[in-house]
């Protein structure tokens, strides 16, 4: 038995009655939270002074993809949803060798943890499913890494339609220079889709000391088939984990069909308390009482949202309703960063000025996103979200000790309006040290890292053909 006591912060606990804590400390015993308060009786092994600063949850992210961290920077950001995805983030994702994907994996993690995340959702669209190397390659880091992560398994059982396929030739002119696989590269049909989902739910789910975490994950609705959406809700009860899926990020995926994507995974029985959508910009008033009524969770992925232009999801009116919202930093190359409490500031003041009113999204609701109703968005409000006895001991420190912090007579406001992202001292996952006075300590030298990241990025870009301009 090892414990290791936090001592000397403000306490943010995030519990049921939000308590904060002025000098508290918190005792953590193996993996688990075994004390929070202003006094805590212990003879640790550690000692982890907070210096004054701040003892948080550590901060879950309800949606992101990894492998096309590499791509940051690498072209001209005037490209919409389409332009992006078919002519630079998917030709590059299939072209990467698993060393590359785990480059990016290290890379993505080391950017993680310093930003204070111990729990991240992958939604991966580019799954090659002849082959589990690239997949197994980046798990593997996350293993090394010591986070806690969901891996949602993405897999398109239909082809798209002839307009479709049209349509993305249409768009794939316009980068001539581009190795674009075809469009069909990545469909496979719904048996084996779903068969080797679940081959890979039963090889990884529950590994790495329960971190790692093995979702069904239908890409989209225009490359999943009613049954490829059942069976993912099927394959998620049946062991006890959840799905997820984007869902209505861009006008266009509205426009055809005479009925919203919202209706339309009703109808077909993929909504439920088992799944969490990732966008959900483009849907109206009553698809929000749908999402409330059968308490299907939502990812905010604020900042990719507003880098791609695809508009403000009608994040309000979920909340008013009920709906459990988490925050999704999405793609590392349209946010660019990997920093939940950045786009939290950003997404809360945002959110104030579209609806022109300040009372909207208020700091303790912005800062929920992030910890407990990120728990709840992915299904594990029971164990992580909220710093309380018997939960896992994922845990950030914060050093506020700075100008831009002080004052800061309300912890909260100061967290969600002052808070940069790069306060975060230490953090912990499962009880284990991630990262020490800034430094990452799982994951090797970090300068070494970012030397590679930048000369395997260099490589790929040059490899695929990525356009540097219009
Ligand atoms: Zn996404």
């Amino acid at each position: 038995m090892t414990e290791t006591l936090l001592t000397n912060g403000t306490v943010v606990t995030q519990n049921e009655d939000r308590d904060v804590l002025s000098d508290g400390a918190v005792l953590v015993r193996d993996d688990t939270i075994a004390a929070v308060g202003r006094e805590v009786e212990a003879d640790p092994d550690h000692v982890i002074d907070a210096e004054g600063g701040m003892i948080i949850p550590g901060l879950i992210d309800a949606h992101v993809h990894v492998s096309d961290i590499l791509l940051r920077g690498a072209f001209d950001p005037d490209r919409d949803l389409y332009d992006w995805l078919y002519n630079i983030k998917r030709p590059s994702s299939i072209a990467m060798t698993p060393e590359e994907h785990a480059v990016a994996a290290r890379l993505y993690c080391t950017e993680a943890i310093r930003a204070g995340v111990t729990t991240f959702v992958e939604a991966d669209t580019e799954v090659l499913w002849e082959d589990w190397s690239a997949i197994e390659a980046k798990l593997d880091v996350y293993d090394e890494a010591g986070v806690r992560n969901v891996y949602g398994a993405g897999f398109a059982d239909v082809s798209p339609d002839d307009a479709f396929a049209k349509l993305l030739g249409d768009i794939q002119a316009r980068d001539p220079s581009v190795d674009h696989a075809h469009v069909d590269r990545l469909t496979i049909d719904t048996e084996t889709a779903l068969s080797e989902t679940e081959r890979l739910i039963e090889a990884r789910h529950g590994s790495a000391d329960g971190r790692q975490s093995i979702w069904p994950s239908p890409i989209v609705l225009e490359t999943t088939s009613a049954e490829g959406f059942r069976g993912a809700s099927r394959l998620a009860e049946e062991y006890d984990v959840m799905t997820t899926a984007h869902m209505s990020e861009a006008e266009a995926q509205e426009q055809e069909v005479s009925l919203s994507s919202i209706e339309y995974l009703r109808n077909v029985g993929y909504l439920g308390e088992r799944t969490l959508l990732g966008h959900c910009v483009q849907i109206d008033a009553g698809d929000v009482r749908r999402l409330a009524a059968t308490d299907t969770k939502v990812a905010h992925n604020f900042f990719a949202n507003m880098r791609l232009a695809t508009g403000f999801a009608p994040v309000v009116r979920m909340l008013e309703n009920g709906v459990t919202v988490g925050l999704g930093t999405d793609n590392a190359n349209l946010n660019d960063t990997v920093n939940p409490l950045g786009d939290v500031r950003a997404a809360s003041a945002a959110h104030k000025g579209f609806h022109r009113d300040p009372g909207v999204l208020d700091t303790q609701t912005a800062l929920d996103m992030l910890t407990i109703d990120g728990a709840r968005a992915i299904g594990r409000a029971d164990d992580l979200g909220s710093l309380e006895v018997g939960k896992q001991a994922d845990i950030a420190v914060l050093d506020t000790n700075k100008p831009h912090l002080t004052p800061a007579p309300d912890p909260v406001h100061a967290l969600v309006t002052g808070v940069q992202g790069t306060e975060i001292e230490t953090v912990l996952c499962a009880g284990e040290i991630l990262m020490d006075d800034r430094s990452v300590q799982t994951l090797g030298d970090t300068s070494e890292l970012l030397t590679e990241s930048e000369e395997t990025a260099a490589d790929l870009v040059e490899r695929v053909g990525i356009p540097k301009e219009n």
